[in-house]
């Protein structure tokens, strides 16, 4: 056979295999493979400092559907928009005990890593995901957790801790996803889960946490955007019966809370079938019917609450107007209606020791009402969650004794977010960003540098931009806007948003990251409202509405309410309101304390775990397979950071392999030499890269490990390896 058609014709047979299993190929000849779909490590990138041909390459592999691309160890998608045949169980397969750079690049093989490292090195893992809305953070968190209890060994007596782990997903995004403008499934609360294993590598149990729901979609959401699924789920797919008893019309146009977006049907979402899947998964947790009956008894209340309205009567009293509505809360809620309605309306408040009730008007019953659904949505959730903890807790004494179980962790928060206004929550999430990318720097950087310190490597640190300045501005003491926002939150009188927004002027004014639309000479900067203020953040500069600002972060529900809500005869709400709070005067933590609280508790949970990177990719904003919008694109790549991560990966050394398993892999390439030899592990690396004709940039020794600065050296000892192998 000539040898072109020979090349051709392993070409077509290894190009098949690629996007099979995705084996790198390197072709020399006219249309070489990495032309048509790039290189599968951006660390291979001859340019790579240069962000066109970063996007360049992502493009090209996007194209092909290879959506995955490494930097180093740090996994990139770019949310293809369609479903793709390589999450199958023989994907998963492949994918097992195999290393980065022998197959291609692909969620099981960081999956599989982070399993190997806990496995061998029995320490704890976590990966951390993240992107912006709709890059696909929660499917990729989806298929690690498949890949996990698809892949690892059950343990006897414990198999169903596998469909445990997997069944809380669809209830989590019942209760805690809505369609918005950006995703049609966006996850409105942050997450982290454990999943725990034991000594023998079986999936033992699991534990999550979660972070700042967004409550206020409870009672209003933007146009083109719903509440969370669970409200249609269950007018759609709940049986006659259920309907009936909750007092509930079927359609959702009907309900104040749920008609605000205009927008009771998504065609990505068949919420009858959604409704079925949920209830079978209450049940797979462990939820007995009584517990579901009052789980959906409260989500029936919150329409209720929705639907509730107030009227002024002559002498200028605020009172109930819709008494069918009163009457369902009673029942529901399993509280007193007349005490409801009374608590509702008016509020107590202790002066000088004395109590004293005063009524409220229409517009502040209105908000109370507003503010008691908001509370007891969120309290369900997080009562939802320690439910499903119970549930997914190993409970074996061993285990808490805490010898045999280590953990993975993943988490799936939100990406930074910029809306047209943007309001509190924003700025929560965003903040949660900076702390992430704060840890991110601290971990890339400070591990690469204590590797290569315990093995006496000299390295060349690389610049970077440190976001702490921005960590700082919002969460510092007594200076940060966190404690400025709380001090107004705190003080009598007549503080208001404004109020705030003018602290913030006086004390953060003239700070590099932080601008209102006052300028220093006096004059105005057009492109700050006079109610906002600017963040400079890491990926960006995001204009803040203080609107609401105050309110947000009071997070107060008067306490009659929460004296009513805490003798409810429905379970599930007597244990999400308890006395203790309604006795204890004290004022609860504002919404964004709690918040920089949790987030420092969670940094220090990943800190104390070995991490890895995912890094999800939005490719278009129409939600579209196959297009793929560069300017989007860039901004992403900006913002994540990934020309920066390129750099460091390049600064340092791509691979590392300590020097058994180095040798026991390539020792074949070298057959003169083994298996007759005998001398220790370091000389025989040197011996085999001698071998290898590796020149001294390429590589250096350290005290355990051999050090490869480029994939590519390893890359051609792999083509080596495979070339010697029978056809
Ligand atoms: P948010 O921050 O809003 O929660 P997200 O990053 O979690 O967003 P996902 O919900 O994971 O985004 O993904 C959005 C949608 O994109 C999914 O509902 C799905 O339709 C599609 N998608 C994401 N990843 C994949 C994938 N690997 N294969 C096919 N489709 C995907
Ligand atoms: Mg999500």
């Amino acid at each position: 056979m000539p040898t072109s058609q020979k090349r051709n014709g392993r070409y077509v047979a290894e190009v098949t295999k690629y996007q099979e299993v995705g084996v790198r190929l390197v072709m020399e000849g006219a249309l070489t493979a990495r032309d048509r779909v790039g290189v599968q490590d951006f660390l291979l990138l001859e340019n790579y400092t240069s962000e066109a041909a970063f996007i360049e390459n992502l493009r090209r592999r996007f194209r092909e559907n290879l959506i995955y691309t490494y930097i180093g160890s740090v996994l990139v998608s770019v949310n293809p928009y369609k479903e793709l045949e390589i999450y199958s169980r023989q994907h998963m397969e492949r994918y097992r005990g195999v290393n980065f750079y022998e197959i291609s690049p692909h969620i099981f093989a960081l999956a599989d890593n982070s399993y190997r490292a806990l496995r061998t090195e029995r320490r704890d893992q976590c990966i951390l995901i993240s992107g912006e809305s709709g890059a696909g953070k929660t499917e990729a968190s989806k298929k690690i957790l498949l890949y996990y209890t698809t892949t690892c060994p059950a343990r006897e007596n414990n198999a169903s801790i596998r469909e445990r782990l997997l069944q809380s997903n669809p209830v989590l995004e019942a209760f805690g996803n809505a369609k918005t403008l950006r995703n049609d499934n966006s996850s409105r609360f942050g997450k982290y889960m454990d999943i725990q294993f034991d000594f023998k590598g079986c999936p033992i149990g699991g534990h999550i946490l979660n972070y700042l729901l967004e409550k206020s979609r409870v009672v209003h959401q933007n146009h083109g955007e719903r509440n969370f699924h669970v409200f249609y789920q269950l007018l759609e797919g709940g049986e006659e019966d259920l309907l009936k008893r909750l007092g509930l019309e079927r359609n959702p146009q009907q309900h104040h809370y749920l008609v605000k977006g205009c927008c009771p049907r998504v065609s990505s979402i068949n919420d009858r079938n959604d409704w079925k899947t949920v209830n079978k998964a209450l049940t797979i947790i462990g939820f007995n019917e009584a517990e579901v009956e009052k789980l959906f008894d409260i989500v029936g209340s919150v329409i209720h609450l929705g639907n509730t309205q107030f009227g002024e009567d002559e002498d200028g009293e605020t009172h109930i107007t819709t008494e069918t509505q009163l009457r369902y809360l009673s029942k529901l809620l399993g509280v007193n209606g007349s005490e409801l309605s009374q608590a509702l309306t008016h509020r107590k408040i202790t002066a000088k020791g004395e109590e004293m009730v005063s009524p409220l008007n229409l517009e502040q019953a209105i908000l109370s009402r507003d503010a008691l659904a908001k509370g007891v949505y969120r309290r369900t959730f997080t009562w939802l969650v320690a439910k499903i903890n119970q549930s997914l807790a190993f409970k074996d004494d061993i285990y808490y004794s805490g010898k045999c179980s280590s953990v993975i962790g993943l988490l799936d928060i939100y990406g930074f977010e910029v809306f047209q206004i943007n309001s509190f929550e924003q700025f929560c999430i965003n903040y949660c960003n900076e702390k992430l990318q704060q840890l991110l720097i601290e971990l890339t950087l400070k591990s690469e540098q204590e590797e290569y310190e315990a093995e006496g490597i000299a390295w060349e640190p690389v610049n970077y931009f440190d976001n702490k300045i921005i960590c700082d501005l919002v969460e510092e003491k007594h200076k940060g806007i966190i404690a400025i926002l709380d001090e107004e939150c705190l003080r009598p009188g007549d503080a208001s948003d404004i109020t705030f927004l003018e602290k913030m002027e006086d004390t953060l004014g003239g700070h590099a990251h932080f601008v209102t639309h006052k300028l220093a000479n006096g004059k105005t900067r057009k492109a700050v409202g006079r109610e906002e203020f600017r963040l400079l953040h890491y990926a960006g500069e995001v204009n803040y509405s203080t609107n609401g600002f105050l309110d947000k972060n009071n997070n107060l529900l008067y306490r009659n309410l929460k004296e009513v809500m805490c003798q409810s005869e429905n379970p599930i709400m007597s244990q999400c309101f308890n006395r203790e709070e309604v006795i204890d005067q004290k004022r609860p933590e504002t919404a964004a304390t709690q918040f920089k609280f949790s987030l420092a508790k969670l940094m220090e949970i990943l800190m104390s775990k070995e991490p890895s990177y995912m890094r999800c990719i939005k490719p278009n904003d129409g939600k579209q397979p196959g297009r793929f919008d560069e300017v989007l694109v860039r901004h992403q790549v900006k913002y994540l950071g990934l020309m920066e991560s390129l750099r460091v990966r390049r600064a340092g050394f791509a691979y590392r392999r300590h020097y058994q398993a180095f040798l026991q892999r390539y020792k074949s390439l070298c057959p003169d030499t083994w298996p007759s030899w005998e001398g220790n592990l370091a000389d025989g690396v040197a011996t085999l890269v001698k071998h290898l004709s590796y020149t001294p940039e390429e590589y250096k020794l350290g005290r355990s490990k051999i050090f490869i600065r480029f994939p590519r050296t390893l890359f051609i000892t792999e083509d080596a390896l495979e070339a010697r192998k029978p056809s």
